[in-house]
This record gives structure tokens, sequence and C-alpha cells, in this order.
């Protein structure tokens, strides 16, 4: 099996429960709810993207094989702190992980965060599953990590995940030109329903990756 990768990268986490912690970002390539192509958004299931998931052409993108993917993500570890840790991100990370790279990273003790739509199932063996959901998609992820729902987003409640078995549950303002709105509206949701906690884009406000 090999793996289309659009880049992979050493930073800190910048959303959610893990903000601040160190992690090697692998991105996968590809998106089952967008093309990644702007002429595609208008027709998308998800037409509020930010992230260039389109190919495999980014920093230390490109094909690789389990093995090799756990090669680079041991040599841009550069933190002093352990154990080895990966986000596997997207794109939708799920279209293309499996058994045999969870063994792979496990077989190196690296602990494994996933960022997911929630439309597909997971592998077993993962550490930390962040599930943010869309409007218009069927849910097959029914517990986790996290909950992150970017806010607002039309014909989709955060109610309807109240009750799923994770152990977070995050407001994120969607990054738009009404970000001031949507910031303000997040507040007010996390304050009229305590269970739900403020994320902020903190990478994007430091200028950071
Ligand atoms: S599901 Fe995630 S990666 Fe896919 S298009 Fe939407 S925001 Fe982008």
């Amino acid at each position: 099996m090999t793996y289309r990768i659009k880049e992979i990268y050493f930073t800190q986490q910048g959303e959610g429960k893990n903000t601040g912690r160190d992690f090697v970002f692998v991105r996968f390539s590809g998106c089952n709810l967008w093309s990644g192509k702007e002429k595609n958004r208008e027709s998308a299931i998800c037409k509020f993207c930010d992230t260039d998931f389109y190919g495999v052409n980014g920093i230390n993108g490109g094909i690789y094989e389990a093995k090799e993917l756990v090669k680079m993500i041991k040599s841009l570890w550069v933190a002093d702190t352990s154990p080895i840790s990966v986000v596997l991100t997207g794109g939708e990370p799920l279209l293309q992980l499996d058994d045999e790279l969870v063994i792979e990273l496990k077989k190196e003790a690296i602990y494994i965060a996933v960022e997911t739509n929630g439309t597909l199932k997971a592998p077993e063996g993962i550490d930390w599953i962040c599930m943010s959901p869309k409007a218009g998609t069927e849910i097959k992820l029914k517990a986790g990590s996290e909950i992150k729902v970017v806010y607002p987003q039309k014909n989709l409640e955060p109610e309807e995940f109240s009750d799923l078995d994770f152990k977070n549950f995050f407001i994120q303002p969607m990054d738009s030109q009404e970000l001031e709105a949507n910031v303000a509206k997040s507040i007010k949701f996390c304050m009229d329903n305590p269970k739900w906690r403020l994320s902020l884009q903190t990478h994007k406000i430091l200028g950071i990756r």
C-alpha cells in the first residue's frame, strides 16, 4: 500500500484540546467532500475548506510506503519531548489510513492523532480522534476524543452531536469574511451551552503553520 501525501512538517497543534503540543503534521491528499479545486467549490458538499490538500507537491509531499512515511516522520521530530507524535490530517486521512500504517507507527511507539470529517470508519489503534462534522453528511464515527464544530454552518446544529461518545466538545469560529461575527456567535453559543468550549485557530493568530 502507498499513501498520497500533500505535505509533512513539524509544528505545534493550533486548535482544540491539544493546542500548543508538538506534532509532526502529515497532510493526506484528497477529500471525499470536495475535490480541492476552486472551480468545484460551489458544488462541493463542504464549501468552506481553508486547506490546500490537492496533489502531492507540498513540503516533503509525495507517494510513500508505510515504512518510508514513518521514517520521514521520525526524521522531522525535533522536540525534546516524547513520544514522537503525529497528526494525520488532510483532506480526509481516513480515505487512506489503514491497519498497515497504524502498525508501522506503533512499532515506533508514535502517538497517533487523526483529524477527520467523521464520514468514514477509523482503523483500531488511534490515540486521539478529532472529528469535525460537516453539514449534509452522514456521520459514521460515533466516538472519539474531541468534536470540533466549525461554526456557524447552515443546516448543522452542534447539539446534534452533544450525545455522541466524545470527551471534549469544541466550537470553532468559521474563518471567512464574517470572522468577527462568527467569533461573537461562537462565544454566545459556548456561554449558552457550557458543555461546549471555544477553540481558536491560534496558528493563524500567531502566523505559524
Ligand atoms: S471535509 Fe475538511 S478537508 Fe474536506 S473539504 Fe471540508 S474542511 Fe476541507
